[in-house]
Formats: C-alpha cells, structure tokens, sequence
C-alpha cells in the first residue's frame, strides 16, 4: 500500500508560523502557562454558509469566516479576504497577527481577520454585491464601530467596504460609517488610506536607510506582489528615488537593473493585465525575484514566501515585510546567519491599520482631516514603533521579530491582567 503525503497547506503554516512567533516571546517574556494558552487561541471564531442567487438563477453555497483573537486593549480590528485558499486555520493566523500589530503601534485595537472562500475574479459584479451584502449579514451579529471593524485585504477593496457599510446601516435604520474602514472618501473614508500600506513600508524604508546609512537616493529594491500593498510601495520608493529593479504578480516577475517605470506598469496593470506579459525588462520567475541582489526586498504578496527552502538564496540587505507572515520561522533563522536584517509585518505593513483607526476615528466625530495630517500623523506613530522596536532589538541582541513580538504581546498581557479574568 502507498501512503502519499498530503501536501503542506500555505493556511497551515501561515497558523503554525503565528504560533511559534507567539511561543517565543512567551518563554522570552517568561508568561504563565494559563496565559500562554489564552493568547495561543482565537477567543471568538465564526463560521458562516450562506446562499447567494447567481446570475444564471442558480443558488450556490459559499464559506466564510469572522475571528476574533483578542480584545483586551479595545474592539477588534482586521481586514476582510476573498480568495479561494481562505481557510478558518490562515483566518486565525490573520487575526493573532493583527492583535499584535494593533499593540506594536500602540493602537486601542484587539485584533480580527474575516474572510471568504471565493475567487472574486470568477464573480460579476451584481454576484460580488449579493455575496458581499449576505456576507455582511452573516457576520452583522459580532462586528459594529464598538465590537470588530473589517477592512480591505486581499480580493477586497473600498466598494466591497462601502456595500458593508450600507447593509450594516441598513439594518440598523441610520449611516453607521464607522463599521468598516478603508471606504471611498465620498462614504466616510479618509484621504491617504489607499496608500496607507505602501506609504508606511516607504517610511520604514527611509528610517532603515538612514540607521544604516544607506542613501535612499539610487538604493535598489524588488517588490514580490504588485497589489494595493507592492505597487504603491513601488511607487513612493520610486519618487523617494530608489530603483524598483524587479516587480511581480501571480503570473511571474519583471526585471531591469536601470530601474522599473512603476508608473506606467501601474498604468498597463489597471485592467488586471499580467506582468509576465508586461515590456520594460526581463521576465523571471517568482523565487528568481526573491534571490535578486538588492539593498531591499519587500514581499508583499502571500504568506509563507521566503522559507527553508529558499532562504539562504535571498541576497537582499534587508527585508520589509509588507505582506503578513511572507517569513517562516526557519527562515528567519537562515536570514539572521546570513546578517539579513528583517523589519517584521507587524511594524512594516502597519500603515493600513494605523490609518484604519484615523478613519474610525473621523468616523465617530464626524469630521475629517487633510491628507497631509493623515500622512503626518501615519509618519510619527509608524516610525516611533520602528524605533521602539529597534532599540529593544539592540538592547537585548534580538532580531526586530523578536523585539516586535515581546512588545506586542508584553502590552496585550499588561492590559489582560489590568482587566483582570472574568468573573
Ligand atoms: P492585493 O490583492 O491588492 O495584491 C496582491 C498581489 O500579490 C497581486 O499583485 C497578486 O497578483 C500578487 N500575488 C498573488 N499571489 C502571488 C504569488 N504566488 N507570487 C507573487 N505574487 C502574487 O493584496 P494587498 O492588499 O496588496 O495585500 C498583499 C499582502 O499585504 C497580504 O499579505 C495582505 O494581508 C497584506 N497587507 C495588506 C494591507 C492592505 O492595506 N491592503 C495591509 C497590511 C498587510
């Protein structure tokens, strides 16, 4: 009889690499057992089926999630994906990540994940709707401004977030803008939330920069993912006068060692055209992309992208994780013996939530900022939590993972014990 291996599933991992990250700042951080087991779990764990009408008249039945992991320092906060590999084990992953992310940043978050498995692309647009309205309702029983607020993550965006809006306030009979973020401006939005991701990594790029001093000015980077996260990463980097040598998408990598014209790919990308058939350079596969030479490599693609496997061909000086958990912890381990330097997804892709939160925070007040406050204020909380993190990295002689993770999980404990175990 042959036994065959099933095949290591990305979910599975993305969950095994949340765990093992959490487990070694607890024992660095020396928390009792109980509270170990607490925070290795999702408090709140949501499974929804549900039909929607298709355009045929057929009904199908789709899956989708909500998880909350953690609300101790406030309501819970985290973005919504589409995609046909969602699975409850990368959801809950997605979520632990966002409760320390929240905490690294200093934000009055708890941290959530939802999402459904569905490839969005397959949908027209009256079934995304349904999807997405049904999908709302679903979930409507645990998220609100004061309970979990979703946003955009992958294969969703501001109109997926404006038809939540409109089915929560539906329901509840007045606008209640505050239930998502990451919405158009003309619905309670904020200016400067679209970029938000990419203008947080530009900004953790220039502090790296210059605690290294390594001139931005002619710097080179290669950017995995070429969405709302790569792309406007590319973009300001671009303008900041780096280089972008290599960009890609799911469909492979484009390369020019003169430097990419991220402009006018964003241009060619509008109507979802692939980069593999894209001019301007040289086509290269996705792990070609990765073992690139270059001061920055920032993945911002899927989780589980740099591992065992492939880690000891990086040749970059530094990685910025604009995706969530693109690193395993093995790798991890291989890049800090080859003195590659990791700035972790919890403090390098924060941008979105941090502007998430100025965006409720409008929301609740009813009045809005200027894209430059936004911007301004995004700059002084990103580069303090860099900062922070940096300094703890080289008081104790720990990577910035480590330093992140201790800082993270040491706030959500404090406050769990300020609050105390009910009853
Ligand atoms: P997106 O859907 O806008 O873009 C994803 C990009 O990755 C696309 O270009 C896609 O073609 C590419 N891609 C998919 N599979 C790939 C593969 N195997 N190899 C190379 N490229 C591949 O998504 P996004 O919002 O940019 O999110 C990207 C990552 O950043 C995710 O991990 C997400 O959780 C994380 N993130 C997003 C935000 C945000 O504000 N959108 C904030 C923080 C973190």
């Amino acid at each position: 009889m042959v036994i065959t291996q099933p095949q290591a599933q990305p979910a599975v991992d993305a969950l095994r690499t949340a765990i093992t990250q959490f487990d070694n700042a607890a024992e660095r951080l020396n928390l009792e057992e109980g509270t170990r087991a607490m925070l290795r779990r999702c408090k709140r764990e949501l499974s929804v089926h549900f039909p929607v009408r298709m355009n045929d008249g057929s009904i199908r039945v789709f899956e989708g999630y909500r998880v909350q992991h953690n609300l101790a320092r406030g309501p819970a906060k985290g973005g919504l994906r589409y995609n046909s590999n969602v699975s409850l084990d990368e959801v809950r992953a997605l979520a632990m990540w966002m409760t320390w992310k929240s905490a690294v940043v200093n934000l009055p978050y708890g941290g959530a994940k939802g999402g459904v498995v569905v490839d969005p692309k397959q949908l027209s647009l009256g079934e995304l709707e349904n999807l997405t309205r049904r999908y709302a309702t679903e979930i409507s029983i645990i998220i609100g401004p004061d309970e979990d607020i979703p946003a955009p993550d992958m294969g969703t965006d501001g109109r997926i977030m404006a038809w939540i809006m409109d089915t929560i306030s539906m329901h509840r009979g007045h606008t209640t803008a505050g239930v998502v973020t990451g919405k158009p401006v003309a619905v309670g939005g904020t200016l400067g939330r679209l970029e938000a991701t990419g203008r947080g990594i530009q900004y953790v790029v220039e502090e790296l920069s210059k605690d290294n001093g390594i001139g931005l000015e002619g710097s080179t980077v290669v950017v995995q993912g070429f969405g709302n996260v790569g792309a406007v990463a590319a973009q300001l980097l671009r303008r900041a006068g780096a280089k972008v040598i290599a960009v890609s998408d799911s469909s492979g990598a484009l390369y020019n060692g003169e430097g990419l014209n991220i402009d006018s790919l964003m241009a060619y990308q509008k109507d979802r055209a692939p980069l593999s058939q894209a001019a301007g350079g040289d086509h290269l596969t996705n792990r070609e992309l990765l073992s690139l030479r270059a001061d920055f490599l920032i993945p911002a693609a899927l989780e589980g992208q740099i591992t065992a496997e492939n880690a000891d061909e990086v040749k970059a000086r530094f990685i910025v994780e604009g995706a969530n958990g693109p690193t395993t912890p093995e790798a991890d381990a291989i890049l800090a013996g080859n003195g590659v330097t990791v700035v972790p997804d919890i403090v390098a892709n924060a941008g979105g939530v941090i502007v998430s939160y100025f965006e409720w925070v409008q929301d609740l007040q009813f009045y809005f900022w200027e894209e430059s406050e936004v911007n301004e204020r995004l700059h002084r909380v990103i580069t303090r939590a860099y900062r922070d993190v940096r300094t703890t990295a080289a008081q104790q002689g720990i990577s910035m993972r480590e330093a992140a993770m201790m800082l993270a999980v040491g706030r959500v404990v404090e406050a769990t014990k300020l609050r105390g175990i009910y009853p």
